[in-house]
């Protein structure tokens, strides 16, 4: 029987550790935290998002843009549906965001933890893998294990210690994510292991995350939720734009459509470039539609002041900062604003520009941009093309999709695919 290990119990370690076992291997499940699949109880705010009907190659990014989409199309979001439903996890359809019946994350998980069972996946936590080594006859994992073992010390209190192991396995699947959301496991240490065996990382960088904003007033109108469009911009133009609700926070923005521009940001920022966003807040109208309604408002209710004029249509916050920067009178009446002033509220609402400073750390970002350089790898089994017998799957690799369930199909699909052919003589 062939002997799999599976470093990382994720969601791309835990669905390639049933592909495997599945498919008739003896495998061996590797994770550092103290229990697997962290990550997945805080995806979808606690109900996890596991896929999503609408399914495009330009939602999956990669240096090779085609890379992923191969992958995907031979576990689609179908094939994500009925091998959740097989295990007993009902799903719900949200616009196409699908999630678990029950809205919680953690059946997904239980879900997977009563399949590794049932398949007799060796389940080992508290196993940190420090280096792969591949040898004539397979591999050898060198790891750091935790073990509650009586202390040496002369107190003679027993504590948790460290222990040098080993384990054989004649494939491995390197699954170790990326450096987002450390504090679940996925602290980096996955790219050590893959640049060891001689695998290029493409620069790591946060994505799906909130950006950071120049602007003592963001203080001002922190918390503001607002609909619109985020252009983001750098220096050889429009890189990324999305429509949705926009959240202003004390240091910039944040919410879904600066999430699914954001990994345009990091990058460009990486690479030294200056970049503006720019916040539609009125995205229905045309420049000119605005300007004319906003003549209209102005002579319908011509005795509101300047600080009025504007409720009922955005945040007061909002108007109140427009009003600043424009330089309007507070008291003027509505009806004696004049053209130009008009025109720069106008532009105000259309085209508020900000200078992006940076992103949120790895902390708060959903996922990585960047990591193990896919044309390394065969596109049809995510076998090294290096070491035989090495496997990649999920977020360590250079993939990353957009907000929506994305990322948790690459990361099915990708284990999936790996754990089936780690698994084949
Ligand atoms: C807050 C949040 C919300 C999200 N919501 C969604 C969502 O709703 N939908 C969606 O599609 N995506 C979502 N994502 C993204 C998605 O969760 C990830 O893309 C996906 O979980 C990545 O899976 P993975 O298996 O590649 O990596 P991970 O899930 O990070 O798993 C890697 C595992 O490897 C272990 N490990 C790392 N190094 C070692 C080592 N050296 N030795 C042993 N073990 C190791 C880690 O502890 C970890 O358990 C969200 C992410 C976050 C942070």
């Amino acid at each position: 029987m062939k002997k799999v290990t599976v470093i990382g119990a994720g969601a791309s370690g835990m669905m390639a550790a049933v592909a495997a076992a599945s498919a008739g291997a003896e495998v061996t499940l590797l994770e550092h935290k103290d229990r697997v699949g962290k990550k997945i109880l805080s995806t979808g705010n606690g109900r996890c998002n596991f896929t999503n009907i609408h399914q495009e190659p330009i939602f999956y990014h990669s240096e090779d843009p085609l890379f992923p989409w191969g992958i995907i199309e031979r576990f689609n979001a179908r094939d994500t549906i009925s091998f959740f439903l097989q295990l007993g996890v009902y799903s719900k359809n949200r616009n196409g965001y699908i999630y678990p019946n029950s809205d919680q994350a953690s059946a997904v998980l239980d879900a997977f933890r009563m399949e590794l069972r049932r398949l007799g996946v060796n389940v080992r936590t508290g196993v940190h893998c420090r280096e792969i080594l591949p040898g004539k006859r397979g591999f050898r994992i060198l790891t750091d294990e935790v073990r509650e073992e009586p202390s040496s010390s002369k107190s003679g209190k027993s504590g948790p210690s460290s222990v040098a192991e080993s384990y054989r396995a004649d494939s491995v699947v390197l699954c170790a994510g990326s450096k987002a959301a450390p504090s679940t496991g996925s602290d980096g240490s996955g790219y050590d292991l893959a640049k060891k065996l001689g695998h290029r990382i493409l620069p790591v960088l946060p994505a799906l995350v909130q950006l950071k904003c120049d602007g003592s007033f963001f203080k001002q109108i922190s918390g503001v939720r607002v609909n619109g469009t985020v252009s983001l911009f750098g220096e050889g133009g429009c890189l990324a734009k999305d429509t949705g609700e926009i959240q202003l926070t004390n240091y910039g923005i944040s919410g879904i459509p600066v999430f699914q521009v954001s990994r345009y940001a990091s990058r460009a920022l990486y690479e030294g470039k200056q970049v503006e966003a720019v916040l539609d807040f009125m995205p229905d109208f045309s420049e000119e539609q605005m300007n004319a309604f906003l003549k209209a408002r102005a002579s319908v209710r011509p005795d509101k002041t300047a600080e009025e004029f504007l409720i009922g249509l955005f945040h007061k916050k909002l108007s109140d900062l427009w009003i600043r920067l424009t330089g309007i009178r507070r008291e003027k009446r509505a009806g004696d604003l004049t053209e130009t002033e008009l025109a720069a509220l106008c532009s105000m609402i259309k085209e508020f520009r900000v200078t992006v400073t940076g992103t949120n750390s790895y902390d708060q970002a959903q996922v990585c941009c960047g990591g193990v350089d896919t044309s390394e790898l065969d596109p049809e089994t995510l076998e090294s093309l290096y070491i035989p017998g090495l496997y990649f799957a999920g977020e360590i690799l250079d993939v990353d999709g957009m907000c929506g369930g994305y990322n948790l199909q690459w990361a099915w699909a990708s284990g999936r695919t790996a754990g089936e052919h780690a698994a084949r003589d």
